[in-house]
């Protein structure tokens, strides 16, 4: 455990010692440390509003390998003073290059690098996990408005007039003025407050794990983000850790499920599938080794994010699958609009968190829709795989990009919307 002890009164907005001091108000508590909760308690702070985060684990993780983040999600970077620290480490891709995953066609160079960063007035990065973690985390630990625990599980929480109780794994209970449970995909209080049903395995599973860049292949492009399409599965790699090594993930369809984010991976897996992907491919993969991988899991219905003052962020409110590379950008989007409605309406949490709800809906069923749609656009087979080909080949690469204007120029409400 680190940090000052919860505090635990009841009250709620400032109110004085008795030693003519003023004590600060009740904090916003915040279940879960990942990108998601540690980008709310950053958000939270640039509007003076104090916040305490609780992490399951030990310590804060850095496991995981690739992350894109395109540029709606650098601006909110950019606004939480990590970007500067993150862009030391960040893969800085030049080109988005789209491949047929069978014959091993290139079908399309499309631009990103200052292209697109001139575009949207935001880059676009390739990070690995664990930078884009540690950028926020130390920023966190600046931040005298931050509290950190480690090693504690919230389970629960309940709704008070002017308050919530949040219970925790030790049957501790924590009283704040707010929850915001950034508790990822399996969100123990989306299940326990939000009476939402079980997840569900999508059938496929990532695999996943980073290359050094001195061993990668000749013929794999450094300055790209890669993405193979095949019946069977895609793949995808992209630069990270400034350069140094590079991210690799396959997607393949699966029949059976696991929980967790790195499980270990039996090699003659990767293998198997290797030998169905074209031979530069092939040779990448064949590279890689301490391969990870998740199950993709999703919700049928995401829930109201969002009752009365406990709101869910991030994966917990909206699992998304990872076709277009989007779960962390939403979760830092949750997490700027979340403080700007609190600190709109500091002194009604649940209209700040009704109009989050409201604000995060459209966005987030919009993104988990077109997620969707590239997942299945990317495994056609036959005729319509050789359709979409043709039609890749024929568009400006340009507009392939251009296409998701409506994705990467999206910016956080100001005070004046
Ligand atoms: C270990 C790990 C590795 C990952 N690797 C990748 C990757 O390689 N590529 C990729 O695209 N995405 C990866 N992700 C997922 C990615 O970070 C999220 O999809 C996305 O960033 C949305 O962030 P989030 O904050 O909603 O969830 P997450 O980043 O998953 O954060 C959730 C946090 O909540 C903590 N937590 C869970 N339950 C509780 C609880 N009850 N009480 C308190 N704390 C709790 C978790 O330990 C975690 O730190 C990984 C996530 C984790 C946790």
């Amino acid at each position: 455990m680190m940090g000052r002890p919860a505090q635990n009164d009841p009250q709620g907005m400032t109110t004085g010692t008795g030693t003519g001091q003023t004590r600060p108000p009740l904090e916003i508590l915040i279940a879960g440390g990942g990108i998601g909760g540690l980008a709310a308690a950053l958000a939270l702070a640039t509007h003076k509003i104090p916040s305490h985060i609780v992490e399951k684990r030990a310590a804060f993780s850095e496991d995981g390998a690739g992350i894109q983040l395109g540029p709606n999600a650098t601006r909110v970077l950019a606004s939480l003073g990590v970007a500067e620290a993150l862009s030391l480490s960040a893969g800085k891709p030049k080109t988005l290059c789209i491949f047929d995953g069978v014959s091993g066609a290139a079908l399309a160079h499309a631009p990103l690098g200052s292209w697109i960063s001139n575009r949207h007035g935001a880059p676009y990065w390739t990070a690995h996990r664990k930078d884009l973690q540690s950028a926020l985390l130390e920023r966190a630990r600046e931040e005298p408005l931050i509290e950190l625990t480690t090693g504690s599980t919230i389970l629960t929480a309940m709704n008070q007039a002017q308050h919530i109780v949040a219970t925790t794994h030790e049957g501790r209970n924590i009283t704040a003025r707010a929850l915001i449970a950034a508790d990822g995909l399996w969100s123990a209080v989306r299940s326990s407050c939000f009476n939402t049903p079980p997840l569900s395995f999508m059938s496929k599973t990532a695999y996943r794990t980073v290359i050094e860049s001195d061993r990668l292949p000749d013929n794999i492009e450094r300055d790209c983000v890669s993405l193979w399409m095949a019946p069977h599965g895609h793949a995808v790699h992209y630069p990270v850790s400034a350069g140094r090594e590079m991210a690799l993930v396959i997607i393949l369809d699966e029949a059976s499920s696991s929980k967790g984010w790195s499980e270990p991976v039996e090699p003659a897996i990767i293998a198997s599938a290797a030998r169905k992907f074209p031979r530069d491919l092939r040779a990448l993969l064949e590279q890689g080794s301490d391969w990870r991988k998740w199950s993709l899991h999703g919700l049928p219905k995401p829930p109201t994010a969002a009752k009365e003052r406990i709101a869910l962020l991030g994966d917990a409110a909206h699992p998304v699958l990872p076709f277009l590379a989007q779960g962390g950008g939403l979760a830092l989007e949750d997490a700027a609009v979340i403080a700007a409605c609190l600190a709109e309406t500091p002194d009604d949490v649940p209209q700040a968190f009704a109009t989050y709800e409201k604000t995060r809906k459209r966005r987030s069923r919009r993104v988990a829709h077109a997620s969707r749609i590239n997942g299945h656009i990317y495994h056609l087979n036959g005729l319509a795989r050789r359709a979409r080909n043709r039609a890749i080949t024929m568009i400006p690469a340009k507009r392939i990009i251009t296409g998701y204007d409506w994705l990467y120029a999206w910016r956080a409400p100001s005070a004046s919307d």
